[in-house]
């Protein structure tokens, strides 16, 4: 018996889904751009911790040097905060990360991918 416990948020829609990502594609392909990643929200993702404890780039896991280095990694090496393009789905948004910010590491695009991901469902009910 299939599982599909993605339901659709919105009001009145009885589809689920077995997959968050066919979930993602039925709101964006029925609901009109029910989904956006953002670029611009990789900001917040890389912001230096206030500790002063650096850790290595996210992006390509190399080591920055200090904090202020490390902002200034971010924006030269990757065009961190300089972008701000916007995309309907998430593959693509992966290949820009890839292609345009250098992006490596798995485990960023990854929570990435979660983090810059904003829902907009005007009208609807919140999900869970
Ligand atoms: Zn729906
Ligand atoms: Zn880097
Ligand atoms: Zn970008």
């Amino acid at each position: 018996m299939e599982q599909r416990p993605h339901g659709c948020p919105r009001r009145g829609c009885e589809w689920s889904f077995a997959k968050h990502r066919d979930l993602e594609r039925h709101l964006n392909d029925t609901h009109e751009q029910a989904t956006l990643w953002s670029c611009a929200a990789l900001t917040s993702l890389l912001a230096p911790p206030a500790t002063g404890a650096v850790a290595a780039c996210r992006l390509c896991g190399e080591w920055p040097g200090g904090p202020l280095d490390a902002a200034a990694h971010a924006s030269t090496r990757h065009a961190v905060g300089l972008c701000g393009e916007e995309f309907k789905r998430r593959d693509r948004f992966r290949d820009h990360l890839r292609s345009a910010h250098g992006a490596v590491d798995e485990n960023f695009l990854r929570e990435a991918v979660e983090r810059c991901r904003t829902e907009h469902l005007a009208g609807g009910d919140a999900p869970g």
